[in-house]
C-alpha cells in the first residue's frame, strides 16, 4: 500500500485533479491521500493558505474580509462546477464565513479551511471516503504529536483496500481545538500517515521532478538527485531545500519506509528516492548530492588572548543563550576566537541585552556582531571519503571574488558549510553548481 501526498500547485484547479485522478488509476497500491489547500496556479496567484492567514488577520484587526473571503470561496467553487461533483460546499463555506463575522473561528482552525476544502472536493471527486485529520492527528499539549493514539485513531478509520482522502496541515489538540504544524506542513501529515499505515512507501508528488541539486529558483534547470539518505535530506531541508517540511522524515523514518518525491505534471519521471542507504554507488561521478542555503544569519565572534587554555569560554556564551531559549546553527572557532552563528530573528529583538550579558560573563578582549550572513551548504554523503573537495569549494569561490565569512564541517562529514554575505548568496549556490556538476 503506498501512501501519497499531493501538495498546493497539484491541487490548484480542476485539471490537476484530473492529473491526480490519473496518478492513482494507474496504480492500484496508491489508495490513502493527503492533500494540501489549493496552491498558484500561476506565478503571481495566490496560496488559499496566504489568503485565510490574510482573511484572519483583517478581522482580527477589525476589517472586513468579505472580498478576499469570495476570492476564497471561488476558488474551491470553481474547481466543484468544473468537476461537475455531487457535492455542494457553497453552504458550508458561507457559514464559516458567518462565524469567522461573529470571532468564533480561531486562526489555526481557519487557515486549516485551505487543506479541509481540498479534501472534500477530491474526496468527492475521487468517490474516496474522506477522513477528518482532527479525528486523527492528535497533538500534546506542548504542540508535539501523539504518535501512539494518532496511529491507532488513523488505523480504526482506514477501511483496508478502500480509498480515503486527508487533509493536511493539522490535527486536534487536547481539547478538540485544531492546531497547525509549522508552513508546508501537510509533508508531515504525510508522513504520519505512511508510519500509522505501514505503507510500502510515501509518496510526495510535487511540482518539480524531485528534489534538484539545487534551488531552482537560483540555477537554471539544475538535475534531479536520484537518491538521497535521510541524513542527507534532513541536511538539505534544514539547511533550506524546502521541498519537503524538515519535520516529515522522522514518522518514516522509525519504519524504515522509502520516500519518493514525484512530479505530478510529470508522472513519468521517477523523481527521488530517500531511505537509511543505497546499495552500491550508482553514480560515482557525483560526489556533492545537493546544494542550498538561508540567507538572513548573524555572526557573533568574540576573541580573548590565551582562551584556548582557559576553561568554560564557550560555555559562557551558550549559558546566555540558552537564558534567552535561543538556539545556535553553528560554533566555528580558532584558537582563541569563537563565533555562534545563528538566524538574524533569533536574536533582533534581545540583542543589546545578549551582548551585554556575554561580555559581562565571558569578559571578552573584542566582541563584534554580523549580520546579512547567507549560510550555504553542500551537502553529500560521498564528501567524507574524497580528499579535496572543501578545496575545491573555495577555489571556485576565490576564482569569482566571493569572500568566505565562516567555515564549518560537521563531524560525520555530511556537509561543508560556510558563510558569504547575503548579497553573494545566489552566486555562490551558482558558482558551486557549476563546477560540481558534470554536464
Ligand atoms: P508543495 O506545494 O508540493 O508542497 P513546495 O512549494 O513546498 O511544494 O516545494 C516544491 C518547491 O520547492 C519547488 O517548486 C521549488 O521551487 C522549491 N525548491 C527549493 N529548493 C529545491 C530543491 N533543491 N529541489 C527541488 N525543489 C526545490
Ligand atoms: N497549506 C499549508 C501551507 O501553505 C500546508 C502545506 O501546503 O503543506 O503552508
Ligand atoms: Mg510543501
Amino acid at each position: 500500500m503506498k501512501v501519497v501526498k499531493f501538495g498546493g500547485s497539484s491541487m490548484a484547479d480542476a485539471g490537476q485533479y484530473r492529473k491526480i485522478r490519473e496518478i492513482l488509476l494507474a496504480d492500484p497500491d496508491r489508495k490513502v491521500v493527503i492533500v494540501s489547500a489549493a496552491g498558484k496556479r500561476y506565478s503571481g496567484d495566490h496560496k488559499l493558505t496566504d489568503l485565510l492567514y490574510l482573511c484572519y488577520s483583517h478581522v482580527k484587526y477589525g476589517v472586513d474580509c468579505s472580498r478576499i473571503f469570495k476570492m476564497i470561496m471561488s476558488r474551491y467553487l470553481d474547481i466543484q462546477s468544473d468537476l461537475d461533483l455531487d457535492l455542494n460546499l457553497e453552504p458550508e463555506l458561507k457559514a464559516l464565513k458567518k462565524r469567522i463575522d461573529a470571532k468564533e473561528v480561531s486562526r489555526e482552525e481557519l487557515v486549516s479551511r485551505g487543506e479541509y476544502f481540498s479534501a472534500k472536493l477530491m474526496a468527492a471527486y475521487l468517490g474516496f471516503q474522506f477522513i477528518d485529520a482532527a479525528d486523527w492527528v492528535k497533538f500534546n499539549m506542548d504542540g508535539t504529536v501523539n504518535q501512539e493514539e494518532s496511529y491507532n485513531a488513523l488505523r480504526g478509520r482506514v477501511t483496508p483496500g478502500a480509498g480515503a482522502v486527508i487533509p493536511g496541515f493539522y490535527g486536534a489538540m487536547p481539547d478538540g481545538t485544531i492546531h497547525t504544524f509549522s508552513r508546508g506542513g501537510s509533508d508531515i501529515t504525510g508522513s504520519l500517515a505512511a508510519a500509522a499505515l505501514d505503507a510500502d512507501v510515501y509518496e510526495n508528488w510535487t511540482d518539480v521532478s524531485g528534489i534538484l541539486m539545487a534551488d531552482p529558483r537560483i540555477v537554471d534547470d539544475p538535475q534531479a538527485i536520484p537518491e538521497v539518505t535521510y541524513d542527507e535530506l534532513r541536511e538539505l531541508s534544514y539547511s533550506g531545500a524546502q521541498v519537503l517540511h524538515e519535520d516529515s522524515i522522522f514518522p518514516v523514518r522509525e519504519k524504515n519506509i522509502p520516500v519518493n518525491i514525484r512530479n505530478t505534471n510529470d508522472p513519468q519521471a521517477p523523481g527521488t528516492m530517500i531511505k537509511e542507504n543505497f546499495e552500491g554507488d550508482h553514480d560515482p561521478d557525483r560526489f556533492i548530492t545537493g546544494i542550498t542555503g538561508k540567507k538572513d544569519f548573524s555572526i557573533i565572534s568574540l576573541s580573548k588572548r590565551g582562551m584556548s587554555n582557559q576553561v568554560g569560554v564557550l560555555y559562557k556564551v551558550l549559558k546566555v543563550l540558552v537564558r534567552h531559549k535561543i538556539s545556535v546553527d553553528y560554533v566555528p572557532n580558532g584558537i582563541d576566537n569563537v563565533s555562534v552563528v545563528l538566524p538574524t530573528r533569533a536574536i533582533e529583538k534581545e540583542l543589546y541585552t545578549i551582548m551585554a550579558e556575554i561580555k559581562q560573563e565571558a569578559e571578552p578582549d573584542t566582541l563584534e556582531v554580523h549580520h546579512n550572513i547567507a549560510v550555504v551548504a553542500a551537502v553529500g554523503r560521498k564528501m567524507a571519503f574524497r580528499p579535496g573537495i572543501s578545496g575545491k569549494i573555495f577555489a571556485a569561490l576565490g576564482e569569482s571574488g566571493i569572500n568566505i565569512r565562516m567555515i564549518n564541517q560537521g563531524p560525520d562529514e555530511l556537509n561543508i558549510i560556510f558563510g558569504v554575505d547575503n548579497k553573494d548568496f545566489e552566486a555562490a549556490i551558482k558558482v558551486l553548481y557549476n563546477s560540481f556538476v558534470t554536464k
